[in-house]
């Protein structure tokens, strides 16, 4: 990242890297062509920023919505309605009309009482709604408490107990199309053990309801690859083999059937980072503080969840001529890393070691594409971030020379 072309720009804001993105969704490609039986959808709220809609189309993957807003999004985007999923345990009237409307690929249902309302909308405007259930596999995940959405007691998904009578219901209600069985275990998993016990557990509900005699034409095993937060640096493209084998090895498909994913924080995550610059640095007699132009309000993970996200002093690092992993040889002090906003949590690090650092310096919080930008808020009547490509940073600066 070259300092020079952000030095002058107002802060805070992300920053988008266009040409990291494209390597992203190269390498998922390639690894897409191993199994023309499977399909990914982007989940769009791990970032609706335009610019990164605009690489996710071009590289041909549908969308995993979650919102009526985000159906909107993704149309004027210029998604097809053949390409959307729809998930969420709440849906609205107006949500499930809209879908119906445009006639989307799927909603994935996650309640009998949605059920019953979307075969009665659907009925109304004369409709078929295309289904897939989401089924609570009950299967922790390794991850946070706070992203994990697949064991019995999350409030996500039909109990995978139920699952036999719901499909029955499905086939007495009118105007419902039931195209598969969705399902989708939480967020940040980098143990692919966790989705091969998901797999195993998709098999066994599969075995039952052949034994049933239904037979479904998708599968939906959501998303969850997690990334690097520790070295984006040197792991800036997820381990999307691995994630894919964990299927490929595991999951049994009934001849014909297609496998979909609802990949977000995996494709995104990485080429995003949070731009910042030090207001002050106070000297605590326990702590000494480094306080920063951005809060929660631009990025809520680490107050939200406790995420921890690599912090770069760019200017120090530059100006020292240091590359990333030598500065710790140079002048460094333990640091925390806080916003402006009038909250405790309102904190992006604890005790990180950072070159000598001073009012005025730009501070890069990295891995922050995924879950950043759409989850900002105005929160103490702040602005909500602006946001920049690369290019688009560079190009300001090429017009101004
Ligand atoms: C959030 C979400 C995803 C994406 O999760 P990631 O961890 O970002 O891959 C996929 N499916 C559903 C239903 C979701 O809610």
């Amino acid at each position: 990242m070259n300092i020079d072309n952000i030095q002058g720009t107002r802060t805070p804001f992300y920053l988008y890297d266009t040409d990291l993105l494209r390597t992203t969704l190269a390498a998922l490609q390639a690894e897409l062509h191993h199994h023309p039986n499977y399909v990914v959808h982007y989940a769009v709220k791990a970032n609706a920023n335009p610019c990164i809609l605009r690489e996710i189309k071009a590289a041909g993957l549908g969308i995993d919505c979650v919102s009526g807003g985000e159906i909107r999004t993704v149309l004027d985007a210029g998604f097809r309605p053949e390409q959307i999923v729809f998930a969420g345990v709440g849906k609205a009237d107006w949500e499930i009309q809209l879908g119906l409307d445009h006639g989307i690929f799927a909603f994935n249902v996650e309640s009998v009482p949605e059920l019953e309302v979307i075969s009665h909308l659907a009925q109304q405007s004369k409709k078929t709604a295309n289904i897939c259930l989401r089924i609570n596999p009950n299967v922790g995940a390794h991850t946070h408490e706070l992203i994990s959405t697949g064991r019995a007691e999350d409030k996500f998904g039909i109990d995978m107990r139920d699952m036999a009578d719901v499909i029955r219901l499905c086939h007495t209600l009118p105007h419902l199309r039931l195209r598969g069985l969705h399902f989708h275990i939480g967020s940040q998993i980098l143990d692919m053990d966790d989705f091969v016990q998901l797999a195993e557990r998709i098999n066994e509900l599969q075995a039952e309801l052949a034994r049933q005699g239904v037979a479904v034409e998708v599968i939906n095993v959501g998303g969850g690859l997690g990334i690097d937060y520790d070295q984006p640096n040197e792991n800036p493209v997820p381990d999307f083999r691995s994630f894919f084998n964990a299927y490929a090895q595991h999951l049994h498909l009934l001849p014909g059937q297609e496998l979909h994913f609802e990949l977000g924080r995996a494709i995104v995550g990485q080429c995003g980072s949070l731009l910042t610059r030090v207001l002050y640095v106070k000297e605590g007699h326990e702590q000494r503080f480094v306080i920063v132009d951005a809060g929660m309000t631009e990025l809520i993970r680490p107050a939200l969840y406790q995420a921890q996200h690599k912090i770069e002093n760019i200017t120090q690092t530059q100006n020292l001529r240091l590359t990333d992993w030598q500065f710790l040889d140079a002048d460094t002090a333990l640091y925390d890393v806080v916003g402006p906003i009038c909250e405790s949590s309102d904190v992006f690090a604890r005790d990180i070691t950072l070159p000598l650092t001073r009012r005025g310096d730009l501070l890069a919080i990295r891995s922050a594409g995924a879950y950043g930008e759409t989850m900002a808020s105005c929160y103490n009547c702040r602005p909500l971030p602006a946001t920049y490509t690369i290019e688009e940073l560079s190009s300001t600066l090429d017009d101004e020379a």
